[in-house]
């Protein structure tokens, strides 16, 4: 189950400062879409509004026909991965899994059966008893990766996943990630700074710089057919 997200000239400011300008987006049924810009150009506050941890100060966002701004934050259906991994310390990985489930409420079998299909698809059904101190870096992200994914979410929000992780684990990473949201078929909106990682995860980019979408496109043509000289030098930057 995937579902389109619309970001219609949203606006965000705090205090005097402009921080998100006129977002106009269609994200696509199943898409995997990335913001990238430099650091704080906006892409976080952009996907927290998204998510509903801040309100936009103007526009309007759809996922599907419905209008999510004045939905709180756990109505609607979003599923959340974040930078440092934000498991519960005292909770076992089954039981951070099954988080997004027991605050809907869901029955036991039900529970069981989902936070089961969850670290399949991450491969972790091993570790279920596992306190996320024991675990790996790469681990505890598959972990929040599995807590997101569990209760079916119509999109899923990543804010540098793969930030705090060495190099070769973000390497096996990305390929995971797409391989997840492959199988989910999930509409995915994925912020980061690096641009390797934008280019070779995404169907399109959106660069973003100074609270502004600068162009939105696939990589092959940001990449030969930058809209301006900001596109052109960030994009064309390597780590
Ligand atoms: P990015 O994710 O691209 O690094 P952010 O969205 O975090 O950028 O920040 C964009 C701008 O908004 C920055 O100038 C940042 O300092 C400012 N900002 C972010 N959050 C707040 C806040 N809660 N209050 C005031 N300013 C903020």
């Amino acid at each position: 189950m995937s579902t389109s997200l619309e970001m219609k000239k949203i606006q965000k400011w705090y205090g005097a400062l402009h921080v998100v300008r006129d977002f106009d987006l269609y994200v696509k049924p199943g898409e995997f879409l990335t913001f990238l810009g430099p650091s704080g150009s906006g892409k976080t506050t952009a996907l927290k509004m998204i998510a509903g941890f801040e309100s936009p100060s103007g526009g309007d966002m759809l996922l599907g026909s419905r209008s999510i701004v004045d939905v709180p934050p756990y109505e609607r259906g979003i599923g959340m991965v974040f930078q440092n991994y934000a498991l519960f310390p005292h909770m076992t990985v089954a039981e951070n899994v099954a988080f997004p489930l027991t605050v809907r409420k869901i029955g036991r079998a039900e529970t069981e059966e989902k936070v089961l299909r969850a670290l399949q698809l991450v491969k972790m059904t091993e570790y279920r008893d596992r306190y996320p101190n024991q675990l790996s870096g790469g681990q505890q992200q598959r972990i929040a990766l599995a807590r997101a994914v569990v209760f079916n979410p119509s999109i899923l929000l990543m804010d540098e996943p793969l930030g705090a992780l060495d190099r070769n684990l973000r390497e096996h990473m990305k390929i995971e990630i797409m391989r997840i949201q492959d199988e989910l078929n999930m509409t995915v909106v994925f912020v980061t700074h690096d641009q390797d990682e934008a280019l070779t995860m995404s169907d399109r980019v959106a660069v973003i710089n100074e609270g502004r979408l600068i162009q939105v496109a696939d990589s092959r043509s940001l990449y030969y057919s930058p809209q301006d000289r900001f596109v052109a030098s960030f994009v064309g930057e390597s780590n």
